[in-house]
């Protein structure tokens, strides 16, 4: 997504984890603890993938996404479908967003990443691109025969 930014990326968290499972350090109950709240948020706004969990291999992760900032008032932490949140982008200037993915067969569940989204990051794009028009018609202006030699080269 455009606006995507701060992204932090849990993966090397989740490997050691499905390491100490496999060794024995942790038992599958431990990390298959997927609370009713987040299946059926998994199950009515979850994003399906085409991951195998990788604790009981008999169904593909689902990713949840879950919303959090002051902007969103009552509905802070609430889950959210992934084609939701290019349009909570565009609305709103930052929020976090967390990505957890869900096993709905063994409840298997990790948080995978987290990111910043919104227009403050827009913003900024927006601002570069009216200095670049603002600077390209300053050229223009430039190209007018007499004036060649002016400023072009000041920047
Ligand atoms: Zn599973």
């Amino acid at each position: 997504m455009r606006t995507q930014r701060q992204v932090v990326d849990y993966s090397l968290q989740k490997r050691a984890v499905l390491r100490d499972v496999h060794n024995g350090k942790i038992g599958t109950l431990e990390v298959c603890d997927a609370s009713p709240y987040l299946k059926s948020a998994a199950r009515f706004h979850g994003e399906p993938t085409e991951e195998r969990c990788p604790i009981c291999r008999r169904d593909n992760l689902t990713l949840v996404h879950y919303i959090y900032g002051d902007e969103l008032k009552q509905t802070a932490g609430q889950a959210r479908k992934l084609s939701e949140l290019p349009v909570l982008a565009m609305t709103l200037r930052e929020f976090q967003v967390y990505v957890v993915e869900v096993c709905q067969s063994c409840a298997w569940n990790h948080l995978t990443e987290q990111y910043l989204l919104g227009r403050d990051a827009l913003t900024a794009d927006e601002l570069d691109r009216d200095e670049a028009v603002a600077a390209s018609s300053a050229a223009g202006r430039h190209r007018e025969p007499g004036l060649m030699s002016h400023g072009w080269d000041a920047r």
